[in-house]
């Protein structure tokens, strides 16, 4: 496909967000580079605006409306942290927002929402298809849909967070990155095939919704049924055209992380390096450290996607795990 988005679309991307995304920074952990006799750089994006990457790619995207569509506004559906970085950008690029997110997303995510000043309508996950009713909606108003994932535009911005990273560590040997519909993994493969051109990507996502490693070893799209897992950033039915165009052609593999993993990582991240992070944001860990690979001796990127967790939630996770 020739439409797919490129580095240099990376590139500019990064230029819209400069004085507006923070530059997260890249933390690392003694014990953790002793366990995988690796060196092990964490990309932090649970410290990005909204606590998660997905400000990139949002803000990025509203940034690149005509005037017709500023006065609109945007619609987007979201299982959490996709809502809250459209409500944040069009606050920020002062546009309207209307979000649909799920009725049982997490408490933090619907009010963060609502407090970044965009219009909240829930809608059952498990009966009513988001995208045909963010479709309808969106004709009704005028407003312009703009996806979590599937879109140039958003997956552009998701690739500044491996070029900030490269640009701060040099050149890798493994990336490991979170992935739900694949708009982060295909944007940073992206950068990580121009900056680090050797460095082997791999994804990561939850084992009871692998539909990208199906997708991936089978060479065309495959779609599931909503999965349940803790990972509700990642609870994607199928990766989009886009994305997938990306990942079959940059991605070197695509592994899957239990719940059980999951805690795991987010107990680490806790008690180790002080870090709140979310299920879905400890994908990448979890690969890293369950997923088979021999990291002896690598420079190992891990992206750690976002930190935004009901904290009640969050507490019984690490007490009582799955
Ligand atoms: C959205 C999200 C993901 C998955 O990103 P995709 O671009 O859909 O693959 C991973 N982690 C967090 C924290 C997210 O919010």
């Amino acid at each position: 496909m020739s439409d797919l988005p490129t580095f240099a679309d990376v590139v500019a991307a990064a230029g819209r967000l400069q004085g507006h995304a923070h530059a997260t920074p890249v933390l690392r952990s003694a014990t953790l580079d002793a366990r995988l006799g690796a060196e092990v750089f964490f990309k932090c994006e649970n410290f990005q605006r909204m606590g998660a990457f997905k400000f990139r790619g949002a803000f990025n995207a509203l940034s690149r409306f005509d005037a017709a569509q500023r006065r609109a506004g945007v619609i987007a559906f979201s299982s959490g942290n996709h809502a809250q970085a459209v409500a944040l950008s069009a606050r920020l690029l002062g546009l309207p927002a209307l979000i649909l997110m799920p009725q049982d997303a997490p408490q933090a995510k619907i009010a963060a929402t609502r407090g970044y000043g965009a219009e909240v309508v829930l809608f059952d996950r498990f009966q009513q298809d988001r995208e045909q009713l963010g479709r309808t909606l969106a004709a009704e108003r005028g407003m312009t849909l703009i996806p979590p994932f599937d879109h140039p535009d958003v997956v552009a911005g998701q690739g500044t967070v491996a070029k900030e990273l490269f640009e701060q560590t040099g050149a890798l040997d493994d990336l490991f990155v979170c992935m739900g519909g694949g708009g982060l993994l295909s944007g940073c493969a992206l950068s990580a095939r121009a900056l680090s051109p050797g460095c082997r990507v791999i994804g990561v996502e939850p084992e009871a919704g692998n539909d990208g490693q199906q997708s991936f070893r089978s060479g065309s799209i495959v779609r599931i049924p909503t999965p349940r897992t803790i990972a509700d950033g990642a609870q994607t039915q199928a990766l989009s055209p886009l994305t997938f165009g990306i990942i079959r052609r940059d991605v070197q593999d695509i592994l899957t992380a239990t719940d059980a993993q999951l805690v795991e990582c987010m107990r680490f991240f806790a008690e180790r390096m002080k870090l709140v992070v979310e299920p879905t944001g400890c994908l990448a860990l979890a690969g890293a450290l369950h997923g088979g690979l021999d990291l002896r001796g690598r420079r190992v990127g891990v992206v750690i996607s976002g930190g935004n967790v009901d904290l009640q939630h969050y507490g019984r996770l690490l007490a009582e795990g799955v």
